[in-house]
């Protein structure tokens, strides 16, 4: 299989992205969390809320823990575990998210509060958050890139990562650090926030991972992978 690379430049591709979806910033639990509460600790609880379940359910936890229990450090450190398990259950795994939350408000508040995370150089602040336990890189590259515009980072979510091995950018086994890499070099550091949302959107829209709908998507010309029916 080729490259989605030797038919069109990652410039290309992003202006097509562009023309033919437009995301809304109400789909996407960070950047409801990054516009509604202008808080960075904020939009890391709304990206742990993420894992493992899409943006919909995320997005009705986020804003039910907003209102029973609070979103700020003190919030999250001051709450009962099994308010917070209550709060998030539609996102699931809600044990391990309300822990997550509870370990990355103590570091936070250890580390001298959420100006800490809008003050540290990102590759320190992106080995800390990774300390914690149940934060990954696409937690930290999501933050990052959002709220930081950090350069060197590509959140790689799981539409990111089958759409990546769908172009021909990286192998079917790559790891996230390889696939996060191949989509720097190919959309440019500068676009990594704007291209990681695209990639989710054309994922729902087009990409589906059973059933990909590629008569219709826009990339059917230079996509290697693209089927004729
Ligand atoms: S042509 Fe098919 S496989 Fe390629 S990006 Fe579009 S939907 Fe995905």
């Amino acid at each position: 299989m080729g490259s989605i690379a030797e038919k069109a430049s990652g410039s290309e591709v992003l202006e097509r992205l562009r023309k033919s979806l437009s995301p809304r910033w109400d789909e996407y639990v960070a950047l409801v969390s990054y516009r509604v509460d202008k808080d960075p600790f904020a939009v890391l609880v709304s990206i742990v809320l993420s894992q493992n379940t899409n943006d919909k359910n995320s997005i009705k936890a986020y804003l039910k823990l907003r209102e029973n229990v609070g979103v700020s450090v003190n919030d999250i450190m001051e709450a009962s575990e099994n308010s917070i398990i209550e709060s998030i259950k539609i996102a699931g795994l809600a044990r391990q998210k309300a822990r997550t939350l509870k370990e990355l408000a103590k570091a936070v508040h250890s580390w001298g509060g959420p100006d800490y995370l809008l003050r540290e150089d990102p590759s320190i602040l992106r080995k800390k958050l990774i300390g914690i336990p149940g934060v990954g890189p696409k937690t930290a590259d999501v933050f990052l890139s959002l709220v930081r515009k950090a350069r060197g980072v590509f959140a790689v979510d799981t539409h990111a990562a089958r759409i990546a091995k769908r172009w021909g950018l990286v192998g079917e086994k790559a790891g996230y650090d390889e696939v996060s890499q191949s989509l720097i070099r190919f959309f440019g550091d500068e676009n990594n926030e704007e291209a990681h949302r695209l990639l989710i959107a054309l994922g729902r829209k087009y990409c589906a991972a059973r059933r990909p709908r590629c008569v219709e998507c826009p990339l059917k010309d230079i996509c290697p992978s693209a089927r004729q029916q």
